[in-house]
Parts: structure tokens; C-alpha cells; sequence
């Protein structure tokens, strides 16, 4: 178990390095206001049209926006180049059912949904919470995994225990993300210091430029394999449930990606690659969650 640790915490490094080096500088900061807006990326006009089963099938490709930086969901393997992760499997699966190659490319928290507007992917599939907001411009899956919000800080840290405890803080986070928005609504004093990736936010907590880092409790795992010197503080304040997003009316495609979530799960692959991906982060019961 340890040595895992270190191999993660080892390649989690590297990662670090090379994502912190293609992204700039922190996106926003300064005391967040509360009902300010949750995203700085504008979401461009949506591209006229849908991906279908067919279309895909005509490209050859199936294309999935997801992370490149989230340990067991979306991962670049700087050993290797392959994309690691259960988003990037569930990916395949998909792929696989519609006779097609898995075509994955990064989509960080902002611009998720113009990309699936921009149609520069099919799917995202990127540790994305379905909530009603995103629902008014896409589409999602059912829900695939529920995740629900922590927060990080230094175990030297005995001042935060509780998103309470954010307010008059450095808090660092991904723009565009449900995240921000929940740190804005709960701990309307905290100062956001927002950044493209959760590396960047996990190195500035590294080096003092914020007090916590706040996110999804598993993007959070993969940070305290990288940062030994935190830990998650208090228990998770939210419910984050993981959707396969796509563009608004996809009828058909949305049909067939949960009909290929249930069949996952009803023949052990759903079970098989959670275990594979996220066994050893959650004790969670490896299941599809109800549909809604
Ligand atoms: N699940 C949250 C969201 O979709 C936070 C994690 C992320 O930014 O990917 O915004």
C-alpha cells in the first residue's frame, strides 16, 4: 500500500510539473461575492447540430474531454503518455459499443460545457456534477459516481476543520467549477483563489499561497498522494453527482450511453473498472447509482 502511495505520489510529481508549466497564471482572486458568476470562460454560441451514434461511427472516433490531472478518474501518465482513470474507461466502453476508437482529449473544469457546444467533443466525461444550471445549456447521463465536496489543508493546519472555518481564508479551487460555486454559497468570507487544474491548486496550497484547497473529496485523494504533509479537514459538505455530459438534445446519443451505464453495470464492467481505477480511494459500494 505504501509503495503504491509513493509510485502515485511519484508520478503525481512529474504530472504536477508538466501541468503547471502549460497553464497560466491563478484565473481570478480577491474575495469571492457571493452570486457572483461561476465561471470566467464565456460560453460561446453552440455549434448548429448533435453527435449522433451515426455521426460518431461516420469520424471513427468517439471523442471524450476529460481530465488530465485527477488520479483514478482522468490521468496522463507521464511514464507512458496513456490516459488512465474511470472517466477515461467509461470513455472506451462507450466507444467499444458503438465500434469506434476512444479519442480523449483535456477538458479542465471551464470549458467543459464549450466544448461540447464548440461540438470539439462528443462527450465530456471529467468528473462533472450534473446540476440544474448545467442542465439548462446540456445534457447528461444519469449519474455515474457521487462524489460530494471536502476540504484540504496542511495537517499543520488546526484553524480549518469545517467550511465554516473558510471564511477570511485563501481558498484555492478550479474555475467553472461546482466547487467555486458551493465555497461561494457556504463560506461567503473566503477569499478564492481560482486556477485552471487542481495541480495548480494543490501546489499553491504546497507553497503557502492558500490556506485550503476545496474540491470534490476525490480529486482531493490524488492531491494528498502528492502533498503527504495534508490531509482532508471535517467531512464532506455537498453531493456531487457525476454525469456523462453531452450536447443540449442529444436524444439519441443520451439513450444509448445509459443504456451502455446499465449494461456495464449488469455484467460486472462497471464494477470491474471502478475497482481497477478507484478501489482504493472509496468504500463506497462499487454500483450504478439509481438513475434519478
Ligand atoms: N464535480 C465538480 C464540478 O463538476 C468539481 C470537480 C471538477 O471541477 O471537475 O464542477
Amino acid at each position: 500500500m505504501k509503495r503504491i502511495a509513493t509510485i502515485l505520489t511519484m508520478l503525481f510529481a512529474v504530472a504536477a510539473c508538466s501541468a503547471g508549466g502549460s497553464s497560466p497564471a491563478p484565473t481570478a482572486g480577491g474575495s469571492a461575492s457571493p452570486g457572483g458568476s461561476a465561471s470566467a470562460t464565456p460560453s460561446p454560441s453552440p455549434v448548429p447540430g448533435n453527435s449522433t451514434p451515426a455521426s460518431i461511427k461516420e469520424k471513427g472516433r468517439l471523442t471524450c474531454g476529460v481530465k488530465f490531472d485527477v488520479v483514478g478518474f482522468g490521468f496522463k501518465n507521464p511514464t507512458n503518455s496513456q490516459i488512465e482513470g474511470f472517466d477515461a474507461d467509461i470513455c472506451r466502453e462507450i466507444a467499444k459499443k458503438i465500434g469506434v476508437e476512444a479519442e480523449l482529449i483535456e477538458a479542465v473544469s471551464a470549458n467543459r460545457i464549450p466544448f461540447l457546444n464548440e461540438r470539439r467533443v462528443d462527450l465530456v466525461i471529467s468528473t462533472f456534477t450534473i446540476n440544474d444550471d448545467r442542465k439548462k445549456q446540456i445534457d447528461f447521463s444519469r449519474p455515474y459516481y457521487v462524489a460530494g465536496q471536502s476540504i484540504l489543508a496542511k495537517i499543520s493546519n488546526t484553524a480549518v476543520t469545517k467550511v465554516d472555518d473558510l471564511n477570511g481564508k485563501n481558498v484555492c479551487s478550479a474555475e467553472g467549477s461546482t466547487s467555486e460555486k458551493n465555497v461561494r454559497e457556504k463560506a461567503a468570507q473566503a477569499k478564492l483563489v481560482l486556477f485552471k487544474t487542481y495541480t495548480e491548486a494543490g501546489q499553491a496550497l504546497s507553497d503557502g499561497r492558500c490556506d485550503a484547497v476545496s474540491t470534490d473529496d476525490v480529486i482531493l485523494f490524488g492531491l494528498i498522494n502528492a502533498y503527504p504533509d495534508t490531509e482532508l479537514k471535517g467531512e464532506p459538505f455537498t453531493t456531487e453527482n457525476y454525469g456523462i455530459g453531452m450536447k443540449k438534445d442529444s436524444t439519441e446519443l443520451k439513450k444509448l450511453v445509459d443504456d451502455e451505464l446499465a449494461a456495464m453495470d449488469a455484467d460486472g464492467r462497471f464494477k470491474a473498472l471502478w475497482e481497477k481505477n478507484i478501489g482504493k480511494y472509496t468504500k463506497k459500494e462499487p454500483k450504478l447509482p439509481p438513475a434519478s
